[in-house]
């Protein structure tokens, strides 16, 4: 049996009776927002301050934070393994280590952003989950978040931190923002924000209610709908050049960008498959066929738009 993967964490005990919390980061090994932020909330948050356990776990995915890349050693995706194994490769005890502190938790908040190659418009997302009461906390919870676009997607996705909350009836949210391999000070502050927000909603601390950020609510429930690496593969290898940019509204049939070859003599051109909101966009220029280049989120789907932006809980 391999020695079992210990996730750090640094675990705050309030000072009365509440809920318990799990705010994990790094999932994959570079979303750096979302390492920060973490470290920043143990930092800064007062247990005398705080009703119930509150644990932080910066760095789920060590063996692929090592390595400075999305997954670990054996290359595995730790989003698509869940919950993973005891005696397994290092992901898949990883992901077991990650399925124990999910299962122990009542309230759940995974945070990531695009990784080294993408970059995402910072959204709060949930899956649809078949229980009511389950799926009200997460809306409660994703608007709490207050980033810009609050998205639910298909709850029937397997493999994932977020499908281990569903099968262990534990609300749960993620979170994305930007990624392209750097450290936006602006996002480490919006999750920072975000998750004590969040702590409000669910009773854990006092804080009131900031102004709502919140430009769309889209609930989409087919399936893969929140499967970001699918969406408008690269139609042949070579340099990616956006003309579109993360939050911008485009009309389906749209030039999204370009992709040429070295000299730049065959360009092909990637069209909107849909209308809505650029919300992920291949920011890494150098792509292979196939590579999900732009994710774009379906309006048609949208509860609530930035026509109707009184957003409340
Ligand atoms: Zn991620």
């Amino acid at each position: 049996m391999p020695d079992p993967i210990n996730i750090q964490t640094r675990i705050l005990n309030g000072a009365s009776d509440g809920p318990r919390c799990l705010i994990t980061g790094g999932v994959h090994g570079d979303e750096f927002e979302s390492m920060h932020a973490i470290r920043r909330l143990s930092r800064s948050l007062d247990p005398a301050t705080l009703r119930g356990t509150l644990t932080l776990a910066p760095v789920v995915n060590e063996s692929a934070y090592n390595r400075r890349h999305r997954t670990g050693d054996d290359e595995l995706d730790l989003a698509r393994i869940c919950p993973g194994s005891p005696d397994g490769t290092v992901s898949m005890r990883t992901a077991h280590a990650l399925t124990q502190l999910i299962a122990a938790a009542d309230y759940y908040i995974d945070l990531h952003t695009g990784g080294t190659g993408l970059a995402v418009w910072p959204l709060a997302g949930y899956g649809l989950h078949h229980d009511p009461a389950i799926l009200d906390t997460q809306r409660r919870m994703a608007r709490a978040f207050n980033l810009p676009l609050v998205w639910g997607t298909c709850g029937k996705l397997d493999g994932r931190s977020l499908s281990v909350a569903r099968d262990h009836n534990v609300p749960a949210i993620y979170a994305e923002y930007h990624g392209s391999a750097v450290c936006l000070p602006h996002g480490v502050d919006a999750y920072v924000d975000g998750c004590l927000n969040v702590l409000a909603e669910i009773g854990m601390i006092d804080r009131p209610h900031p102004p709502s950020a919140i430009q769309w609510v889209i609930e989409d429930d087919r399936p893969n709908a929140g499967h970001m690496q699918i969406c408008h593969p690269a139609p042949m290898s070579g340099y990616f050049d956006p003309v579109v940019h993360l939050g911008q509204q485009v009309q389906k049939g749209d030039p999204l960008g370009a992709v040429c070859d070295i000299l730049g003599d065959t360009v092909q051109t990637l069209t909107a498959e849909l209308t809505g909101i650029v919300i992920t966009l291949h920011t890494y220029p150098k792509i292979d066929k196939g590579d999900g280049l732009v994710v774009i989120a379906d309006t048609d789907y949208a509860l609530i738009d930035r026509k109707a932006r009184n957003v409340t809980n």
